[in-house]
């Protein structure tokens, strides 16, 4: 494996916590806190615009302050920062994929997992209990089996368990349930969960400290463009002017790019998230089941966090249907049948933009001055780190980010497809 691009330097400057703080806080009511960011009013230009606060638009706004020295940047964000997918989803963080360019670009962002906290000086929760993708027919296994050596050859960390070491990893699991019984399993090691919310409260933080805008309740409402290029958006609160304008708004990336007259290969759908009500610690690791969509952990509050598949109908709405209610909760009882009492106490849903190649876009456009980050599908929590630094380094340089180079664009134009699954160009079999 070539060998990564150096990790991010420089500390944030943002004011510490620290043991003494939190004594001296406690023993005053917690009355001397400041703001976590600035509350920052717009200003008439920016170098940078960057257009959503969700975690790739912080992570971006955070890396060009303080990787790149561009600390005249914005944040717009139509809500409050933090209610978008970022703050929505599973939680889970891997890089045990197939394609070489992905392992090399998930495991460069699992690695920036690995030091985030000590980077932003927050508790993000980093909790790499390890994830296990069980397998249920020698097929499967095959595949699991090459996907584990190709990680391997990359110096990526992966093994592949019997039936045996995964009932001992987890008893819960019903090896020989009626519909699928389990082979055995894949395990990255390194896999697992982050805190989602405190990841989008760590960057704006550590931004803002570095001299960023963080704009909330401040939708944008349109894209000024002259002469084959972008000027800057119009937003609730007039129009901000940039050199550059970035996309950053997940499920909305074909809404944004729709008002600079762009067309993207993305189909917009719904997908869900379970909790259930606090248990007693019996999952200690992100388990996730072959036979169906369905992948479970248990959160340090005791709740079991799981979900499925896209619920298969286009929609902007952050909420799903019962089908698939019905299709998770099948498969979770199918493969843990102790869950069978157990009450699920929230739902809700996120807005994913599915890409034809189930890949993301960190991409130049047609437009100069207009970036795009996008097209994350399920799997862009984990890829905050990695998609926040190659964003920026395509802003700051003009030229993709060699672990990104293959997210652009222009691959569908090219026939260059990302297909992980080898699924071929239906957002549902992603
Ligand atoms: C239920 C669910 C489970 C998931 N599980 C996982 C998982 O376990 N692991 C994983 O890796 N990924 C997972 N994902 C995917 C992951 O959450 C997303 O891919 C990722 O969060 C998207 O990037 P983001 O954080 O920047 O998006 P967001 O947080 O959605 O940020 C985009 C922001 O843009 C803002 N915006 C939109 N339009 C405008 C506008 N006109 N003006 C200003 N602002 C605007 C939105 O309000 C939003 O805050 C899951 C997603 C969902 C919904």
């Amino acid at each position: 494996m070539p060998a990564p691009p150096p990790a991010p330097r420089r500390r944030s400057t943002a004011p510490p916590y620290s043991l003494w703080r939190l004594l001296r806080e406690g023993l005053r009511a917690q009355a001397g806190w400041p703001r976590a960011w600035r509350a920052a009013a717009p200003r008439e230009r920016y170098q940078v615009v960057i257009v959503g606060g969700g975690g790739h638009g912080l992570a971006t706004a955070f890396y060009l302050a303080s990787e790149y020295g561009i600390h005249d940047v914005a944040v717009i964000e139509r809500g409050p920062i933090g209610l978008g997918n970022v703050g929505r989803n599973t939680t889970i963080v891997r890089s045990n994929y197939f394609h070489p360019a992905n392992i090399r670009f998930y495991d460069y962002s699992l690695r920036l997992w690995e030091g985030l906290e000590q980077r932003l000086n927050f508790n993000t929760m980093v909790s790499q209990r390890g994830t296990l993708n069980l397998f249920h027919t020698e097929a499967q296994r095959d595949l699991f089996t090459r996907r584990a050596n190709q990680m391997r050859l990359l110096g990526v960390d992966a093994e592949v368990l019997s039936r045996e070491a995964v009932q001992a990893r987890v008893p819960l699991v019903d090896l020989d349930n009626g519909r699928f019984p389990v082979l055995g399993g894949f395990l990255q090691p390194r896999g697992g969960t982050v805190r989602h919310d405190a990841v989008a409260w760590g960057y704006a933080r550590a931004a803002s400290a570095l001299g960023v805008d963080i704009i909330e309740h401040c939708p944008v409402t349109g894209i000024r463009c002259a002469g084959g290029r972008a000027l800057g958006v119009e937003t609730a609160r007039g129009f901000i002017a940039a050199d550059t304008v970035c996309l950053a708004v997940a499920g909305h990336s074909s809404r944004l790019a729709a008002m600079a007259g762009l067309t993207l290969p993305i189909e917009t759908h719904v997908l869900q998230a379970f909790v259930t009500e606090g248990l007693k610690p019996l999952l200690d690791v992100v388990l996730t089941y072959g036979a169906g969509h369905f992948y479970v952990s248990q959160s340090d509050k005791g709740g079991l966090v799981f979900g499925g598949a896209i619920d298969g109908y286009n929609s902007y709405a952050q909420r799903g249907a019962l089908p698939m209610v019905e299709e998770v909760t099948a498969a979770a009882v199918t493969l843990l049948p102790a869950l069978a009492p157990v009450k699920v106490l929230r739902q809700w849903g996120g807005v994913m933009d599915m890409t034809m190649d189930g890949s993301p876009l960190i991409s130049p456009t047609p437009l100069a001055g207009l970036v795009l980050n996008g097209g994350w599908c399920y799997g862009g929590f984990k890829a905050i780190p990695a998609g926040g630094l190659t964003t920026a380094h395509l802003i700051a340089t003009g030229t993709p980010h060699p672990l990104a180079a293959h997210l652009c664009l222009d691959r569908f134009a090219r026939g260059c497809t990302v297909d992980e699954r080898g699924a071929g160009p239906y957002p549902y079999a992603h």
